[in-house]
């Protein structure tokens, strides 16, 4: 034991927790579709991002058995040593077409598979643009490049170009970054618009399709949005959301995926997914593939709350509602678990400083009545607090 460690670590924490800051796991049995057990109680969950439930489908969860049993639990090793089941290749087929791309790459988390590739195409003499509401690990990833960074401004297309005509011309390669749809807030990037700018200055667009695929563009993700598919070269994403499994994935040009397994650390020196996790995305496509319209499920459940709440209409699955403070977000999700809902507080450094929030996820197989209970309760008990601030 060191006890400057434990000192040092003991009073962040305190800091922390006198901010309303500190963070805990709490132990969560997710038993059915929408259910949870937390602390003994049943709750019903819109805080899950498993949008279409399918990590609960009996043809998943039969996929994911048969797999195991066929090709074990683990896959023993990198991709690139024994670890390349049979099924990668399947999925990875099954993903391109999806997205319309020529090949794909699987990697072991979306948060993987972003540390991996933008540093693998981007380096000290380019430049990346980043959306300021980018994911984590967008922003990591474009640590590691140790290109020069420019944050635009949220969804800011006229600043995205200010940066490109002041700072294109000097650097070698250009890389812009976006989530497809926004993780805290729901919203969608304006993908075509991005695109069209991309390619007028040279500039690789990648999309951070996590909140994506499965539910908007019919299952196919944000590079879908509009009457034709967006140009986006590097259309990246996860397989742990709407695809109910695990696991991370960049769709794109073969040249790019063949480079990608050639230089990827986080690809190269890290074992594969499970059989059980691709066999269950897998699975999940064929769910997806099969019926369009109910990959429309979650953000038609996610408009019914905002037009019950007369808040701007749903655009994603995803409904933030900001409280700003911390602790009255804390008590906000307080009171909704006990009324029997699961909403967990988002608080920063997840958001930015003055805008925790509860952040409402909806799915496929919630109940109507659940929602309009849960729009009540929102409307009678939190909306008269956060104006009362
Ligand atoms: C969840 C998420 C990730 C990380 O994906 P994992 O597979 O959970 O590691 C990446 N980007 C965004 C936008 C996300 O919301």
């Amino acid at each position: 034991m060191s006890r400057s460690l434990d000192q040092f670590v003991s009073q962040k924490l305190d800091a922390l927790e006198a901010q309303s800051l500190r963070r805990r796991l709490v132990e969560t049995d997710r038993f059915s579709d929408v259910e949870v057990r937390r602390n003994g109680r049943t709750l019903i969950s819109f805080c899950c991002n498993d949008y279409l439930n399918l990590s609960h489908h009996p043809d998943v969860i039969a996929a994911a058995n048969a797999a195991t049993t066929r090709y074990g639990t683990g896959s023993g090793a990198s991709r690139l040593v024994t670890g390349n089941h049979p099924l990668f290749t399947v999925l990875e087929a099954r993903l391109a077409k999806l997205k319309q791309a020529e090949d794909c790459v699987i990697f072991g988390s979306g948060y993987l598979a972003n540390l991996g590739i933008i540093p693998s195409l981007i380096g000290p003499n380019d430049l990346i643009l980043a959306d300021e509401l980018s994911h984590s690990c967008l922003l990591m990833g474009t640590k590691l490049s140790d290109a020069t960074a420019h944050i635009f401004r949220h969804n800011d297309l006229a600043h995205v170009e200010e940066i490109l005509k002041a700072h294109r011309a000097s650097a070698k390669n250009c890389l812009i970054v976006t989530d497809g749809v926004f993780s805290m807030d729901g919203d969608l990037a304006p993908v075509a618009e991005l695109a069209a700018l991309a390619e007028k200055y040279d500039a690789w667009l990648m999309t951070d399709d996590a909140h994506g695929i499965g539910v908007v563009g019919e299952g196919r993700g944000s590079s879908f949005m509009g009457d034709t598919k967006a140009n986006v070269p590097l259309q990246m994403g996860t397989l742990s959301k709407a695809i109910g499994s695990y696991g991370g994935y960049l769709c794109a040009s073969k040249a790019v995926c063949d480079f990608i397994r050639t230089r990827a650390r986080t690809l190269i020196y890290s074992t594969g997914l499970t059989p059980a996790a691709v066999a269950a995305a897998i699975a999940a496509l064929d769910v997806i593939e099969a019926d369009p319209a109910f990959a429309r499920r979650p953000v038609e459940q996610a408009q019914s709350f905002t037009r019950a709440l007369n808040l701007p209409l749903a655009t994603s699955p995803i409904v933030p509602l900001i409280l700003g403070d911390a602790d009255l977000t804390l008590k906000a999700s307080a009171l909704l678990e006990a009324e029997g809902f699961l909403v967990t507080a988002i608080r920063p450094p997840t958001v930015p400083a003055g805008t925790a929030r509860l952040r409402f996820t909806f799915t496929a197989q919630h109940k109507a009545t659940d929602i309009a209970r849960l729009a009540a309760l929102v409307r009678d008990k939190i909306l008269p607090r956060k104006a009362a601030e």
